[in-house]
């Protein structure tokens, strides 16, 4: 039908929207007689998918901590020689996409503090937290806000735990301080010869634990304790503080687990390589494409995914469908990790820049493209018309998730629910807005079933609006909170309403 591509917003219509954004990856080695430096290194670049803004890496000795850190991706902001210069036996290792706090150099992580009686902290935080405003309180009327210039949350917890480490060292302060954070956070942090990692009760973030020969790792995924050649040995469970040092490892517990791992690590966040809560990322994408199948069938000659998060969920809907599975789209998987900023004449060229069709594989079918997820749209209507272009009879879209109606609170970066194209448009509205000649999301149900968890103890509050962790009524969450207060503008970001955000910077959290 004709109207079914001519119709509908267009505003942009071949811009790829920016894809649902990790807040960032954190990596740690406690390990005498190993080049940790160089293992944090690999590990970071395990997780660069987590974030791609900045990288950090801190190494200490037993006496001193040395802080690296610079914008930039892992393999730009590290050579030979920086990595053969931090010298130690503890390493603590971060990248970083920004969801609280710009992106500059303060921001950067591992971040730094030292304690009153001189000792160094040092810390890299994956998540988010929703009590920030309350910290930040906290840390003035100790005296310990920022001195160096980062607007982030995971300044102030460092500044909080540094504080309170004066006096009763840093494992019982972290036992002390941790359970007045809220929020979703894994910690991984040292002092000068002690390696810890934290996980937020809820556990929204994954964080795992690994042995090496001669030491021990823990990272965001089991895929970064892969490249290392680290084994695994299990989860940080939610609520726990692990220290590592020559007395072996300790655990604690600092708060009840409250079990609420993030539904959407499983369809598109973590590396398919990467098993989460004992189940495999890509299983589950492979068997969310079959449930897809069920769920949505259509007569068509070709599956094909939009690559790469899509493939796995393409050859589930091809096994559940019966349909050939097919490569159609090539993906320049270069282009999005370069700082040049395009051209007004190269950005014309959208989603071209990132994908290619191959025309005759495309010409005279009847395509069924699958992808991970919908945010704003822009990079399915994009597809769509690329495909017909490329000489597609039809194109049916099947995406391997429900439709993304909620704000992340927990650490992903969507958009604003304005701009949620599932917020404001029906199933019909959004296919007709894509221009597709069919559109099917997998439910919530097939969803959940696939990733084999309990449902209890997922979060799926983008999908569903309901936030595991309770959000203030009055808080203040948005993305540049803290540079709001440093400038004494208070309210720069928006109050927290579920529906009707008022400020960008906001509506852009977490
Ligand atoms: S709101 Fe969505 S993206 Fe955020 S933690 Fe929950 S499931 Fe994950």
């Amino acid at each position: 039908m004709a109207d079914q591509f001519t119709t509908g917003p267009i505003p942009s219509f071949d811009q790829p929207e920016p894809e649902p954004r990790e807040e960032c990856g954190v990596f740690g080695v406690w390990a005498p007689g190993e080049e940790v430096a160089k293992l944090t290194y690999y590990g970071l670049y395990a997780l660069q998918h987590r974030g791609q803004e900045a990288a950090g890496i801190s190494v200490a000795d037993g006496h001193q901590i040395v802080v690296f850190k610079d914008l930039g991706l892992v393999s730009q902001v590290f050579d030979e020689q920086v990595l053969s210069s931090l010298r130690g036996h503890v390493a603590v290792g971060h990248c970083r996409y920004s969801t609280t706090g710009s992106t500059t150099w303060e921001n950067a992580q591992p971040t730094f503090r030292t304690t009153a009686t001189g000792s160094g902290l040092s810390l890299g935080h994956n998540g988010n937290l929703v009590n920030t405003a309350e910290l930040r309180d906290r840390a003035t009327a100790l005296g310990v806000t920022s001195r160096n210039g980062a607007t982030t949350d995971s300044d102030i917890m460092t500044a909080l735990l540094a504080a309170s480490a004066a006096d009763k060292g840093l494992e019982q302060a972290a036992l002390e301080v941790l359970p007045t954070i809220r929020g979703a956070y894994c910690l991984v942090f040292s002092d000068e010869s002690t390696l810890y990692a934290a996980r937020d009760p809820h556990g929204v973030r994954p964080l795992v634990l690994g042995r090496l020969e001669r030491g021990w790792v823990v990272a965001s995924e089991t895929a970064a304790l892969d490249i290392v050649g680290a084994s695994f040995v299990r989860e940080v469970e939610p609520g726990e503080l692990i220290a590592i040092d020559t007395d072996g490892l300790r655990s604690s517990r600092f708060a009840s687990p409250e079990p609420k791992g993030c539904l959407f690590e499983y369809v598109y966040l973590a590396r398919p390589d990467t098993s989460i809560s004992g189940r495999s990322v890509h299983a589950t994408r492979v068997e969310i494409g079959r449930r897809l199948a069920v769920e949505h069938p259509v007569e068509a000659d070709l599956v094909v995914p939009v690559p790469e998060s899509g493939t796995p969920a393409a050859i589930g809907y091809a096994q559940g469908s019966g349909i050939p599975f097919g490569t159609a789209l090539v993906k320049n998987a270069y282009v999005g990790r370069t700082f040049i900023q395009p051209s007004q004449t190269i950005r014309q060229l959208g989603i071209r820049l990132k994908l290619n069709p191959l025309r005759e594989v495309i010409r005279g079918k009847r395509l069924i493209v699958v992808d991970d997820s919908v945010v704003r749209g822009n990079t399915q209507r994009a597809l769509v018309r690329m495909l017909r272009e490329a000489g597609a009879l039809e194109v049916h879209v099947r995406i391997a998730s429900p439709p993304v109606q909620w704000p992340c609170f927990y650490g992903i970066d969507f958009a604003s629910r304005a701009e949620l194209v599932a917020n404001g448009l029906d199933l019909d509205g959004i296919r007709r807005s894509i221009g597709a000649d069919s559109l099917g999301y997998v439910s919530l149900e097939a969803l959940i079933a696939a990733s084999e968890q309990p449902k209890t103890r997922l979060c799926a509050a983008c999908f569903t609006g309901e936030y595991p962790i309770e959000l203030p009524d009055d808080a203040l969450i948005g993305k540049h909170l803290l540079e709001g207060i440093e400038k004494g503008v208070a309210g720069s970001a928006a109050p927290l309403q579920p529906a009707g955000y008022g400020a960008e910077d906001a509506l852009r959290r977490p």
